[in-house]
This record gives C-alpha cells, structure tokens and sequence, in this order.
C-alpha cells in the first residue's frame, strides 16, 4: 500500500506552491524562480517515488547513509540535495548520491569534494552555509567569513558554486526569522558585486517559514513536514 493517499500529496503540494507564488509577487517574482526541495529526511523510498511521480525533481537528505538506502532503490531518479552535515570522511559516498552539497562550511570539506569530483571526471553543484544568526545553530561559516570562502571555493576545480545556504533559527513566530533571511540576501548582494561571482541561489525557508523567505529573496525553499507531514522516527530504518 502507498503510504499516502496520492490526493493528499497532490493537495498539500499544491497549497505549498500557491503559498510560494503568493509570497514570490510580494516579492516582485514569479513563482518559476522558486524551487522547491522536498526534504524527505526519515520517510521511505516509496514517498520519493510518490514525490517525483508529482512531478517533484529536487529533494533533499541529511544523512548519507539514509539516502544511500533510498537511491539504492530510486536509481537515478530526481535531483538530489546534501542539506545535512557532511563529514569529511563521508565525502566519497556523498559523491555518488548527491548532485548537489548544500552544506559547505569550511575550505577543508570543499576541497575534498573538489578533489573526489575531479577523481569522478565530474563537477558537483554547491552552497556555502552561512550562520546568519550565530548564536542558535552549530554548523555554517559566520557572515564576516563568507566573502573569502567564496572566493576560494569559487576557483577550485570539480565544484559549480551557486550561491548560500542558511537555517534561521525556529522561532514559533516566522516573521522573527525575516531579518536573518534579508541578511543572507544582502550579504550575498555585497558579495557578489564585489567579487563579481554570480551566486544566483539563495537556499532559506522551511516549513514554518517558507513564505517569509520567499518574501524575503529565497530562491530554493527546502519543505519536509508541511508536505510529508510528521516525519517517522529513524529507527527501524
Ligand atoms: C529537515 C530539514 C528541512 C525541512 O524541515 P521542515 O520543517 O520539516 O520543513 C529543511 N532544511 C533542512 C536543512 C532540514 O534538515
């Protein structure tokens, strides 16, 4: 049995991308220039399956093993994003599941990725993670370091840099997070017309606060339980 009701799915997923159109003409954008990453962090391989028989290309996964697991299974379908912590020795196997790392925080991993793409005869797609709001969360490279790690990773061969990565703190009110995506916005304004870098993508807003992000200049919302609705626990996996 599926473990949604096709319908269901369809209904959340269409209700997401009427809520992102909405907020992108706030923004003075079409919805075309939003793309959406299911986040399908704990659910089954079936759900990606539902997911890209929707019509969704792009989902995202935080743990390399997990979504080893899943592609096993999937094959090569779909586009699929490293929205986790990557260690550095889990760099390998990222490379043959991911097309794309979203989660850059250091030279040291960007250059093993970079290394292990050249290895493969292959480039790989990926942000830099920064942390807009540096007391809340671990990972990420604070704001006053992003404009040197762009440039370095920019040149390293086997990568495609496309622009940031952020997680704003959860707040139960999302306007509370505004600020933190107007920062990586405007952070990247500066950035780019500095260095003369096209970092086109902006990677902010989740569930809770998608539609602030997208108001805000977010070009890629990663959505997990507004669309899949609870996640599963990892065990049993
Ligand atoms: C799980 C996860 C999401 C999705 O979270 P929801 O609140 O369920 O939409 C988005 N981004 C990252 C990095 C995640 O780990």
């Amino acid at each position: 049995m599926n473990p949604f009701e096709e319908s269901i799915l369809q209904e959340r997923l269409m209700a997401i991308q009427q809520r992102i159109a909405a907020a992108a003409r706030k923004s003075g954008r079409e919805s075309s220039a939003i793309r959406l990453v299911a986040a399908t962090k704990s659910h089954p391989p079936e759900v990606l399956a539902e997911l890209f028989a929707l019509g969704i290309r792009d989902v995202g996964e935080n743990r390399v093993q997990e979504a080893a697991a899943k592609r096993q299974m999937l094959g090569s379908k779909g586009i699929w994003h490293f929205i986790g912590h990557l260690q550095k020795n889990k760099v390998h196997a990222a490379l043959h599941l991911f097309d794309w790392v979203q989660s850059i925080d250091s030279l040291a991993l960007a250059q093993a990725l970079s290394q292990g793409a050249t290895s493969l005869g292959r480039t790989i797609s990926v942000l830099i993670q920064v942390n807009i709001s540096a007391e809340a969360s671990k990972f990420g490279i604070p704001p006053a370091s992003a404009e040197a790690l762009t440039l370095e990773v920019n040149m390293l061969p086997g990568l495609e840099l496309h622009g940031f990565f952020t997680i704003a703190p959860f707040a139960d009110n999302p306007e509370t997070s505004r600020p933190v995506f107007a920062g990586l916005r405007m952070l990247r304004d500066g950035i780019q017309e500095r260095t003369g870098i096209s970092l086109p993508i902006l990677s902010m807003g989740m569930s809770h606060d998608y539609r602030i992000a997208v108001e805000e200049g977010s070009t890629m919302v990663r959505i997990g339980t507004a669309l899949l609705g609870q996640r599963r626990t990892h065990s049993g996996q």
